[in-house]
């Protein structure tokens, strides 16, 4: 048992319930927004539609969203609070990097050895965020996320999983990756962590439901880490009746404890607006588990213990801080 941080302070774990835990409320891109706007983005709207959402998710039975937007994909936590103030779900935030190969150039210049010569600022920011707050509080970050994707573990990328290593050290919260199953890298971020003193256990690998291969699935886990099953609903990748045959087969397996459920979705995105979902991507929203997915599960034979085992276990245990 513990307390998790969300964005209206401390919960108890045993009351976090249902988690979806790779999700993102708004994805942006503020630089473009001051300098070729979307006309997609309105933010009264995007906060109306996210409450929306999460209300009805809340009526479908889930109780906590984690929202993994990190700095590089436009995090604002004080909009986000906005919306967490009026929704009955509990919302944790993210802190970490996103970036599948360069930093921006602040970070070319302040760091050790560089031209500001200085400890990395990537550590005081993940470490001050989980600790003290997000640019000076109040909302504390609950999960750790890092990225590698086609480029794999580039030297920026590697400062930022250096940099993740040693938030989680200091502060006992979980890892949760966006890998890219394609080329099974899962297991590059796992080592690399590993190496760095993160227990396998401590780790999630984001994404994984993404691959159909079940031999690098199960080596995954049974190294120890939790495998994201997490894009359901994102049928241009893959679709949900192939995740769910995935699924199924690796519950058959019996790898229940090592296995969480998530869409990745938005209620807003400047890199997939909200147009182009509706038209392409219909499926990819945060209600596809509750309203589809676990459904069929259930008709498939997957029993209610199992289910809550990856919806509510499995999270708690994540987002438990280890110290
Ligand atoms: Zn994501």
């Amino acid at each position: 048992m513990g307390l998790v941080e969300t964005f209206r302070g401390p919960v108890d774990s045993l009351l976090l319930g249902p988690t979806l835990i790779h999700e993102h409320i708004f994805v942006r891109s503020p630089e473009l927004e001051v300098n070729f706007p979307d006309s997609e983005w309105d933010r009264s709207v995007a906060v109306e539609s996210a409450v929306a959402g999460l209300t009805d998710l809340h009526d479908q039975g889930i109780r906590t969203v984690v929202d993994v937007t990190v700095p590089g994909l436009g995090r604002d936590v004080q909009l986000v609070k906005e919306v967490a103030e009026r929704v009955p779900v509990n919302l944790v935030a993210a802190t970490g990097w996103y970036t599948s190969n360069v930093l921006p150039p602040y970070f070319q210049v302040h760091g050790p050895g560089r031209i500001i010569d200085r400890p990395d600022p990537l550590i005081d920011l993940f470490v001050g965020d989980i600790h003290h707050g997000i640019a000076g509080g109040p909302v504390r970050a609950g999960i750790l996320k890092v990225m590698t994707d086609v480029d794999g573990i580039t030297p920026d990328v590697a400062r930022v999983m250096n940099a993740a290593a040693i938030a989680h050290e200091e502060t006992g919260v979980t890892i949760t990756t966006h890998s890219h199953p394609a080329s099974r890298n899962g297991r590059e971020q796992q080592a690399y962590l590993k190496e760095r003193g993160v227990a396998p256990e401590r780790i999630i690998i984001g994404h994984s439901g993404d691959s159909e291969d079940l031999d690098y699935l199960c080596q995954l886990m049974d190294n120890g880490s939790t495998i994201g099953m997490d894009r359901f609903g994102m049928e241009h990748v893959l679709s949900d009746e192939r995740r769910v045959r995935t699924l199924t087969s690796l519950l058959d397996r019996g790898y229940v404890g090592q296995m969480v459920l998530s869409h990745d979705a938005a209620f807003y995105s400047h890199v997939t607006p909200p147009s182009w979902r509706a038209s392409s991507a219909p499926r990819w929203r945060m209600d596809t588990l509750s309203r589809s997915v676990i459904p069929k599960l259930r008709a498939a034979g997957v029993s209610s213990e199992d289910i809550t085992r990856m919806m509510t276990e499995n999270p708690r245990r994540l987002l438990e801080t280890a110290k």
